[in-house]
């Protein structure tokens, strides 16, 4: 007979293993099935997120910021440290033990909350009586039923047509992350979120990148004064961004890649390079999860279909994160994770994504809530805009780094915060204050009359929202 449980959860990436907890901690019986594999066979959870995603790529932007301070800040502070060395080796390694703590530490999550883990493929079979019968292909073969179902399967990284992967030359997001040495010549398409990340990764080490975007606007979805204050941050570092390209050929050989595009003006170029990471977006992961047997409906993409509450067309079947529609972002994950365990237990579980926050974590940082000066005017909003430049902070002035702004958008008539925009130093971190507030339905005036730590970066945040009604006290 097989072993019964009130919720199986397909995927112990950041949407189902947070889910598999939510739902022990709401007393039920609860199995988590998760696939990925570490270099010795064994399990490895917290899926793309953990593995080769959010966090790997958050340990390489960490070393190589410390590369690039020794290297070019260093001496301002008086420092000096003679020939600055890379052992790349050693950071990939360290990378892999971060890796590796969180990995553990999932488990360790499993233990303590009385979440069952099987390592293998979780695949559907049929619905039984009350349920779904679910096969788990790992070392052995095992049957389990569940009451509810969780899929949450993720996604993987798209190919460019006709240009597979071999994590050698042509790498996805999982080769970009573990390259073995600093390439001479890197080529990039796509200047998106991870894009942008591995290439300031590896110009940091002295590589020389050439990203090649097919949109003419970099950024399209950011608030647009705040891309343009990012691009020029980017120029000003080296990192080549070619806007409006069309990518034609790729073809490898022994020594590399070779591209050919035509760029903005219509003119054939070649890009030839050492490596080429292609980060052109991700698709819903489905395969090996076998949605026919119990028919489970998929969008044309590929995505599972879900409503409002993550429900898809099946009773008791749910699915969450990468797998569904909106944004691809672990947080997103995480929140959807937590709301349908919650919606299981008779609950009223909750995700708000007009207040999802987005980061990029690049030199300087993008971070942004809420709706963009572009997007209120294409609504037809009337607002009021207030920004403040972190050259004018005195925190970030001992920092050494000045670049960039925070902007609050509020409503012209009430007052409400209706996005917040910032580029620059440690933003990831500042914006949480801006969700708190947006979440709250704050007012600009709200942020202004707190009193903020001095000195501190979120001194900014105060003053864009003193500029919203024009009183900046320091600029
Ligand atoms: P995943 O994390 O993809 O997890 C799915 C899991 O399910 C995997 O372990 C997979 O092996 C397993 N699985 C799939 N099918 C089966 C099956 N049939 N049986 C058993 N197991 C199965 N997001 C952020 O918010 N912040 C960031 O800084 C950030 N950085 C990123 C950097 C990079 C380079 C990349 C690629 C992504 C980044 N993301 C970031 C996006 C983030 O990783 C994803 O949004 C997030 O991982 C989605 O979580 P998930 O649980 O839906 O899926």
């Amino acid at each position: 007979m097989s072993k019964q449980f009130d919720v199986v959860v397909i995927g112990g990436g950041p949407g189902g293993y947070v889910a598999a907890i939510r739902a022990a901690q709401l007393g039920m019986a609860v199995a988590c099935i998760d696939e990925w594999k570490n270099a010795a066979g064994g399990p490895a959870l917290g899926g793309t997120c953990t593995n080769v995603g959010c966090i790997p790529s958050k340990a390489l932007l960490q070393s190589s910021e410390y590369f690039e301070h020794a290297t070019h800040s260093f001496a301002d502070h008086g420092i000096s440290t003679g020939k600055v060395a890379m052992d790349v080796a050693k950071m990939i390694a360290r990378k892999d033990g971060v890796v590796k703590q969180n990995n553990d530490g999932i488990q360790y999550l499993f233990k303590k909350n009385k979440v069952t883990f099987f390592h293998g493929r979780g695949s559907f079979v049929k619905a039984v009586d009350g349920g779904y019968e679910i096969k788990v292909a790992g070392k052995e073969e095992e049957s389990i039923t569940g009451k509810q179902i969780i899929v949450a399967t993720g996604s993987n990284a798209r190919a460019l047509p006709g240009v597979p992967f071999d994590e050698d030359k042509i790498l996805s997001n999982d080769g970009a992350l573990r390259l073995g040495a600093t390439p001479k010549k890197l080529g990039l398409i796509g200047a998106g979120v991870i894009g942008l990340e591995m290439g300031s990764v590896w110009r940091r080490l002295g590589t020389e990148v050439t990203v090649l975007e097919g949109m003419d606007k970099f950024l399209p979805t950011v608030d647009e004064q705040i891309a343009k204050e990012a691009k020029k941050a980017f120029d000003k570092q080296g990192l080549k961004i070619e806007l409006g390209v069309k990518v034609g050929e790729v073809k490898t050989d022994k020594k590399g890649v070779n591209i050919s595009y035509t760029n903005a003006k219509g003119e054939a170029q070649q890009l030839e390079v050492d490596k080429l990471i292609v980060s052109i977006g991700r698709v819903a992961n489905t395969i090996g999860l076998n949605p026919e047997a119990v028919g489970i409906k998929l969008d044309e993409r590929g995505a599972i279909v879900v409503d409002d509450d993550c429900k898809t067309n099946l009773p008791g079947v749910w699915a969450v994160g990468d797998v569904v529609r909106g944004p691809m972002l672990a947080h997103k994950a995480e929140e959807e994770g937590v709301a349908v365990a919650e919606r299981i237990a008779g609950q009223h579980g909750h995700v708000n994504f007009a207040t999802l926050p987005s980061v990029i974590y690049t030199s300087p940082e993008v971070a942004w809530v809420g709706r963009t000066e572009q997007q209120l005017k294409a609504d037809g909003v009337a607002y009021k805009a207030g920004t403040f430049p972190f050259l004018a902070n005195g925190r970030a002035r001992a920092l050494g780094d000045t670049t960039g702004m925070v902007k609050f958008l509020a409503d012209a008539t009430t007052d409400e915060i209706l996005g917040v925009h910032m580029v620059g130093p440690m933003v990831s971190e500042l914006i949480s204050e801006a969700v708190v507030a947006m979440e709250f339905k704050a007012s600009s005036e709200d942020i202004a009359r707190i009193c903020h730590a001095h000195p501190s970066l979120s001194e900014s945040t105060k003053e864009a929202a003193l500029a919203v009604d024009k009183r900046t006290l320091n600029f």
